[in-house]
């Protein structure tokens, strides 16, 4: 099938080149021409596993495009896979995919099927159905068509090839048959309602993970005033399959472009519709105050961190991907570098965005550093905020070379038993503290 995706993002990019591998013919547009200019070099603009080695594999079923037109030529399915990010009073800014649903009404003359792939409050596809209807300039019939993704940013491309389920929500036998065949070489379950629970499947799924996240780290924090130990206690609830062993690991909350927004947007929904969801409610709030742990955990050493060299390891929301939104390190950096501290960062890939969100107007320093060992060497103090294998590597003697060895881990990258007994102090969440 000719397949044109809006967006070369993690969703748009990654849904591109796996459409390719399975044997449809891919055009990509985007507004970013510097991407698209990228994309047609053969490089790959965002940090994916795997993304690279699949669109060099088929880039002979892919163009990159920036202009509709031609995009939109012979394709039978158009998918829209631009952001929806977090307006301030927690709604979805839904701006940019009307925006390119206007584009495709402009620039088509064939019938064609229009999925919305991107995460839309419930409902955006009816509106997405209103604006075709009222901006198509030539006698044609586009059929819009709901299709949330659940890809993970760190294994986007396996989770894509091997998901647990296709969703779509369809308004005709017409829609159901295309979607059927354009993901059947996936072999994956095909979950087919309409648009309205499609879009409600996807915030439902998002949102009981993020509580999921929320409801451990509560356990984590109560196992910490009782002196229980929330890795034992998680891996004794994961044996019951009522409750799965997924998503239990206590830290310092989630992050990335997804929960925190999808959470406060059906928060959102849910007040225009005068219902309080009280338990995504609390998960929000539960994660908004997670995330400073660490620095109450450091408290416990230093009065002020005026002058304290502090190793801070990892930036990015989590290991696996260069993407900063929402990730803790863009809310604990600045509350450090406020009190003067002098940071000394490391992070595999996320470095050079992070560099562009420092405000060097604040009382302390950050200096990047290219090696874990750099940034340990002198430090009063070490936070884990991601945990790449880099770091889950780390020996108690690497952590030694510090100046003072205090090491307070938001992530649980380490056995306690191999952090005891050894000249460092080790804190993390939901444990007790060794040495
Ligand atoms: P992204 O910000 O990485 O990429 C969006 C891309 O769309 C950008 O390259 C931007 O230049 C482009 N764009 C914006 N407006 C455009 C327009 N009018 N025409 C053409 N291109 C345009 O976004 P993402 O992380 O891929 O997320 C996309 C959607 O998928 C969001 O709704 C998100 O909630 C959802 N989603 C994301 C993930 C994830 O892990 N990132 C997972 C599942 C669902």
């Amino acid at each position: 099938m000719n397949v044109t995706i809006i967006g070369t993002g993690y969703v748009g990019l990654v849904s591109a080149a796996v459409l390719a591998e399975i044997g449809h013919d891919v055009v990509c547009i985007d507004v970013n021409e510097e991407k698209i200019q990228r994309l047609r070099n053969g490089e790959c603009p965002i940090f994916e596993k795997g993304l690279p080695e699949l669109l060099e594999k088929n880039k002979h079923r892919m163009r990159f495009l920036s202009d509709y037109q031609q995009g939109c030529q012979d394709a039978a399915i158009i998918m829209i896979a631009v952001g929806t990010p977090e307006k301030k009073d927690g709604s979805a800014n839904l701006s940019y995919v009307f925006g390119a649903a206007k584009e495709v009404c402009y620039n088509l003359d064939h019938d064609a099927i229009l999925i919305v792939k991107s995460t839309v409050p419930i409902g955006t596809n009816d509106e997405v159905e209103r604006i075709v209807q009222e901006n198509l300039t030539k006698e044609i019939h586009v059929e819009v068509v709901s299709n949330p993704e659940f890809l993970s940013q760190g294994t986007a491309v396996s989770d894509m090839m091997q998901g647990y389920r296709i969703v779509a929500g369809c308004e005709s036998d017409y829609a159901r048959e295309k979607i059927k065949a354009l993901y059947e070489p996936l072999k994956q379950p095909l979950v087919l309602t309409d648009r309205r629970s499609a879009e409600m499947i996807k915030y439902a799924s998002n949102d009981f993970l993020a509580l999921k996240i929320s409801y451990i780290n509560e356990i984590a924090n109560l196992c910490e005033c009782l002196g229980a130990n929330v890795e034992d206690v998680a891996t004794g609830m994961g044996f019951d399959p009522r409750i799965g062993d997924k998503f239990l690991r206590a830290g310092i909350g989630y992050g990335g472009s997804c929960f925190p927004k999808d959470t406060k947007a059906l928060h959102w929904m849910a007040i225009q519709n005068d219902y309080e969801i009280k338990t995504v409610k609390a998960a929000i709030t539960v994660n908004e105050n997670q995330k400073f742990r660490l620095l109450q955990k450091a408290k416990n050493y230093y009065d002020s961190f005026e002058g304290i060299e502090i190793a801070v390891l990892g930036l990015a929301f989590k290991p696996g991907t260069d993407d900063l939104r929402e990730a803790p390190s863009l809310a604990i950096i600045p509350a450090l570098l406020e009190d003067g501290a002098k940071i000394r960062a490391w992070d595999p890939c996320a470095e050079d965005a992070f560099r562009g969100q420092v405000d060097n107007s604040a009382k302390g320093e950050i200096r990047f550093c290219g090696s874990l060992r750099e940034s340990l060497r002198e430090a009063d103090l070490c936070l884990i905020l991601t945990e790449w294998d880099q770091v889950k590597a780390l020996t108690p003697a690497d952590f030694k070379e510090m100046r003072r060895p205090i090491i307070i881990d938001g992530r649980n990258c380490f056995c306690l038993e191999d952090m005891e007994n050894e000249a460092i102090v080790y804190a993390s969440i939901g444990r007790k503290t060794v040495g």
